[in-house]
């Protein structure tokens, strides 16, 4: 039991990327059928490569929704995964804690707890007395012939949303490039934006002709979309006519 930290790391990404996207995109304004020009290696890679950042810049991204990244994902907490699956063009495959008992169960600290002796003191004590209680359900449920599923599934009631879990996701790249938009935004909530950020950093190594450009939302537009109340002030907010009243 214990602290850890995020750890992401790519599974899988569609093979030849490029090449489906702008396959993809060619059928749209082609004659030729996409699997004969798939097939065709006469186009250059430096050509698709261009031709899908274009795609990308022109905002035609269904294309995109071809290729998709399977990443593992742990070290986060409950907490951060209850926001993450509400991005719903995804799938997710998360650790049940109704299969898997949370015995010695590690756990995430905020860096604002964490930063402060007092707060991480009594923080981590809870984390304990929350072990130790979750332990005791499932002992005084096994006096009642409950073991397994059918007590985990309750005990874990008791559970914090600080506690670890270990999630699979896999999005496509237009779905990747919205979640990128709204969740490495300096307005998100600090674990996601991290994880966002580890995200998009494997996504730019491995596709960089999607991905060179992608980020928060401000990076695209140039301007901060927040408004004033809101904004980091990296980029100037655009005022709208309710504002100026
Ligand atoms: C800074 C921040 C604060 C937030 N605060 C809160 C909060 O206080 N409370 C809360 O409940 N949530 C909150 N959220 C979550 C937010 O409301 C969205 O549920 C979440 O960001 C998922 O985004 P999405 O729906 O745009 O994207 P996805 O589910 O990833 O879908 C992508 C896009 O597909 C389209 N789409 C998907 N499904 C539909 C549909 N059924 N109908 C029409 N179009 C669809 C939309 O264009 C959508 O933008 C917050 C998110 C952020 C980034």
């Amino acid at each position: 039991m214990g602290k850890v930290n995020l750890d992401v790391q790519l599974l899988e990404m569609s093979q030849e990327a490029i090449k489906l996207i702008y396959v993809a995109c060619r059928q749209c304004y082609s004659e030729k059928f996409a699997g004969e020009v798939f097939s065709d290696d006469a186009v250059d890679s430096k050509k698709q490569e261009d031709f899908v950042k274009s795609i990308v810049a022109s905002g035609h991204t269904s294309p995109l929704e071809h290729v998709k990244f399977s990443f593992a994902i742990q070290g986060v907490s409950r907490a951060l995964t209850h926001q993450l699956v509400r991005h719903r063009l995804a799938s997710y495959s998360q650790q049940s804690q109704r299969y898997v008992k949370e015995k010695d169960f590690d756990y995430i600290i905020p860096p604002s707890i964490e930063g402060n002796p007092e707060a991480r003191d009594e923080f981590e004590k809870l984390m304990v007395t929350i072990q130790q209680s979750y332990t005791k359900l499932l002992m005084f449920m096994g006096n009642d012939n409950l073991r397994g599923e059918a007590a985990n599934q309750d005990a874990r009631f008791a559970l914090p949303q600080a506690a670890e879990t270990k999630i699979v996701v896999t999005m496509n790249c237009r779905e990747l490039l919205h979640f990128f938009q709204h969740r490495c935004c300096r307005r998100a909530q600090w674990e996601i934006r991290h994880l966002a950020d580890r995200m998009l950093e494997i996504c730019r190594k491995n596709l960089p002709a999607v991905f060179s450009v992608a980020g928060a939302k401000c990076e695209e537009l140039g301007y901060c979309p927040e408004g004033e109340k809101f904004s980091c002030g990296k980029y100037p907010v655009r005022h709208t006519s309710s504002d100026k009243k």
